[in-house]
């Protein structure tokens, strides 16, 4: 569809005056709610969107949603996520506060494609069906012999093929190409809850725009669909198990639906300036954010306990010069010497815990890994990612 006047038109398709910009680092295009004017990249915190024009940038896809997840995460639990993320993060960077990750939070939908078709296939299959095996083992017990039964499971397999004829309906397929990483950061989307899409839905909120068309995601969504169609013929053979599936399908009567699936972002900045995005899943409250450990705090802490090992080294030592005088003094001079010295130890582990954040956060778990590959994809550009 050839939009002529951007803002008539998305008023005409998306029922809001919405504006349309792309981010150079994350390549992502976005339409932004005419009530909030965005300072950053909603996605990958880079310091300012581009106005994009349809005509000249030709965004891969711009039609409006049928459907939408609304959020549905509380308020109350938007706060105690934040603040269990600041307050899990070692020696968090002074800006990395609850407060102003909540006064940053940005309403953001994401994509999904939901694809109908209907296939006409031929398969074949190896299926399994279980069966039992059972046997007898002598064994020496209490003094005499005793015979056991020695119940065992095995797999007889069929080869079995046949014909499907089938109508599938809202079978997922990505519309970004960071879907699988998004999944694995934020878990999954339950689909109950969808309704169709309305105008105001977009008035604080703003809408990543899909990177790929359903031609596109139609490799994922056809991937699927046979999983699916392994596992019914499974069913129709009441096997137990099945494996070497192929089949040869046709598939028509496609019908492509866009869905907006609800995510919050906020952002903040480490000792650097350089910014940290926080991502959480606008249902369930899932939240990943990047670690980001201020070297500053961690000084701070290992100077401090530093200055005390040196406090109590002195002391030592004026107890040891007090024992030439008074015997008693001296097994206080050497517990006092212990102490300093296990004290000064200590002091490297804030330094050493805050270069793990920085090195290593990433690798908390695999959401973790995730966001770091997210984000790895969103500083394609050249610039070093913040992890
Ligand atoms: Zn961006």
């Amino acid at each position: 569809m050839m939009l002529n006047t951007t803002k008539t038109t998305w008023t005409d398709t998306w029922g809001q005056p919405l504006t349309l910009a792309g981010c150079w680092q994350c390549d992502g295009v976005f339409l932004l709610p005419p009530q909030r004017p965005l300072t950053i990249c909603p996605y990958c915190g880079q310091e300012s969107l581009d106005a994009l024009d349809t005509a000249v940038d030709r965004p891969v896809y711009t039609q409006p949603p049928e459907l939408l997840l609304p959020f549905t995460i509380t308020d109350v639990n938007i706060q105690e996520n934040l603040a269990q993320f600041a307050k899990k993060t070692w020696f968090a960077p002074a800006d990395l506060s609850p407060q102003n990750l909540l006064a940053r939070l940005q309403p953001i939908y994401l994509p999904l494609w939901l694809v109908d078709a209907n296939a006409q296939a031929t398969w074949q299959a190896e299926m399994g069906y279980n069966y039992q095996v059972v046997s007898h083992k002598e064994a020496f017990q209490s003094g005499q012999w005793r015979t056991q039964e020695v119940r065992e499971t095995r797999i007889r397999w069929e080869p079995r093929l046949g014909r499907l004829n089938r109508h599938y309906d809202n079978q997922m397929a990505p519309a970004l190409e960071e879907q699988r990483l998004l999944e694995l950061a934020l878990g999954t989307y339950q689909l109950n809850g969808i309704r169709p899409y309305r105008p105001d839905d977009l008035i604080q909120a703003a809408a990543h725009l899909p990177n790929r068309p359903p031609a596109d995601a139609w490799t994922e969504a056809r991937e699927s669909l046979k999983k699916i169609a392994a596992e019914e013929c499974r069913q129709a053979a009441a096997a137990d198990h099945i494996r070497e599936f192929r089949w040869t399908a046709d598939f028509d009567a496609q019908n492509w639906t866009q869905l907006l699936l609800p995510l919050y972002t906020t952002f903040y900045h480490d000792d650097e300036s350089r910014v940290h995005m926080v991502f959480m899943n606008g249902q369930n409250g899932n939240l990943r954010g990047q670690r980001r450990a201020s070297m500053q705090k961690a000084r701070r802490w290992a100077i401090l306990i530093g200055s005390s090992a040196v406090v109590i080294f002195v002391i030592s030592l004026l107890l040891a010069l007090l024992g030439h005088f008074r015997e008693a003094m001296l097994p206080w001079a050497g517990a006092g010497l212990t102490i300093a010295l296990l004290v000064g130890v200590t002091a490297v582990l804030p330094l050493l815990a805050a270069w793990y954040v920085n090195r290593f956060g990433h690798f908390y778990d695999d959401g973790q890994q995730a966001l770091a590959e997210l984000t790895n994809v969103a500083w394609k550009a050249g610039e070093q990612p913040p992890v």
